[in-house]
């Protein structure tokens, strides 16, 4: 039985959605902006909870290979203070495995296994209820037909366009960040100081972590609050004296920035940042919390693109389960339906689908804005509160 499904995107959602469909013999179009699978570098390390990424990855039948990928010592957590005081220093149990870490890059190749990804092609719109099915029109010129379109395209999505009018807008958080390689080698005191997964030191209005990925990698993140074009004229948008207008990805200028910005911490997490030698620069946007749209028959989102919110550690495991959840349903209808039903059993399952996801994506959607605010804000007593809440004792 044949329904023609394209999942747009294939980061982590789009490829767990594909990869389940595969593995119970449906066949899937990825369509991908990214001209490779190396395009970009792939980002840090995410920790897979144990009910949301880890059970995706089961019902992808991947577990072994994760298990073989993931780093639960990764889930050790320091917080210093700004002098430099250690705050609190956990680390897992052994045996500990509620939320490991693995870095993005191996998830995604582990996800992407035997897929056959279209690299480069650039969705610019998807239009439902075309002659023909779903049309899906790409930068290349081509367009084609399928039964269902899953948008799975992330934070600034070409498909949410077809469902909702809404956009991300700005939390008023910004972060700059950079990264030290060979870390153990290279810079052994700053090794020592993050220790086996990762650290942060919150003041007011402004944060650091770092946090560490496979082979001596680690990821650093200054966060802070300012208006989106804080970089036009940060001695007025930052309070800072003598700060020039700067590219925010320019080391040389982003480098006296940081210190200026982050003055009077305790010298070694100064040189978190100054050792980096590039720097990205991400404003945090969001979906608004609550994020729900119309159903449209034959198109649907997930993950980023249905409900971005504050990157607090649940972003890639939402989006991973509602791909395996969307996969299970699908497969579901596909394998048992009669060919004249399995259009509105296609159509059921996918409103079911939205429904479940939506209602659980609000509460995290809460949880994290309200985490946002607590974690980079004007008390860092309420950030540490927030982590004693969360950790297991
Ligand atoms: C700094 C940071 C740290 C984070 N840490 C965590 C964490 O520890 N745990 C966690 O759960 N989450 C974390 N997140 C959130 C997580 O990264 C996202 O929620 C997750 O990647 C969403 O997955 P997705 O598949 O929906 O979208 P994405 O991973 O963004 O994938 C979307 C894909 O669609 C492609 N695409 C976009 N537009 C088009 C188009 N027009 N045509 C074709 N393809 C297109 C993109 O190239 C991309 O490959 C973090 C986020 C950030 C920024």
């Amino acid at each position: 039985m044949r329904h023609r499904i394209a999942v747009v995107g294939a980061g982590l959602g789009g490829l767990t959605l594909a990869r389940v469909l595969h593995r119970h013999g449906h066949p899937v179009t990825v369509l991908e902006r990214d001209t490779a699978p190396d395009a970009r570098p792939p980002g840090g390390t995410l920790d897979l909870h144990e009910n949301l990424g880890q059970t995706a990855i089961a019902q992808a039948g991947l577990t072994t290979e994760f298990e073989r990928l993931a780093r639960p010592e990764g889930q050790a957590m320091r917080i210093l203070g700004t002098d430099g005081t250690v705050l609190r220093d956990w680390r897992p149990r052994p045996g500990e495995r509620a939320n490991p870490e693995i870095d993005r890059g191996q998830l995604r190749d582990l996800l992407r296994g035997p897929l056959d990804v279209q690299w480069g092609t650039n969705v610019t719109e998807v239009a439902p209820g075309a002659p023909g099915g779903v049309l899906v029109r790409s930068a290349d010129g081509s367009a084609h037909t399928y039964d269902l379109v899953v948008g799975a395209d992330g934070a600034w999505s070409r498909v949410r366009g077809a469902l909702s009018p809404a956009t991300p807008r700005y939390t008023g958080v910004t972060l700059l960040e950079t990264s030290l390689d060979d870390v153990d080698t290279a810079h052994p005191d700053l090794a020592r100081l993050i220790g086996d997964g990762a650290l942060a030191v919150y003041g007011v209005n402004r944060a650091v972590v770092a946090q560490r990925n496979s082979g001596g990698h680690v990821k650093v993140y200054a966060q802070f609050r300012a208006p989106l074009d804080w970089h036009t004229d940060p001695a007025r948008h930052l309070g800072l004296t003598r700060q020039p207008a700067l590219d925010p990805t320019d080391p040389d200028a982003v480098r006296p920035l940081l210190e200026a910005l982050f003055d009077g911490w305790a010298a070694p997490v100064l040189d978190l940042l100054r050792r980096g030698t590039t720097f990205a620069h991400r404003p945090m946007h969001v979906l608004p919390v609550g994020h729900t749209w119309d159903h449209v028959p034959g198109v649907t989102l997930l993950g980023d693109a249905a409900h971005l919110m504050p990157p607090l550690g649940v972003g890639a495991n939402l989006a991973m389960i509602e791909g395996a959840e969307l996969a299970q349903a699908l497969t579901e209808v596909l394998t048992e339906a009669r060919d004249a039903e399995v259009d509105a059993e296609v159509d059921a399952a996918v409103r079911a689908f939205e429904e479940r996801m939506q209602a659980r994506a609000a509460t995290f959607a809460e949880m994290t804005a309200a985490g946002l605010d607590r974690l980079v804000g004007p008390d860092p007593a309420t950030a540490i509160a927030l982590f004693d809440d969360l950790q297991p004792a």
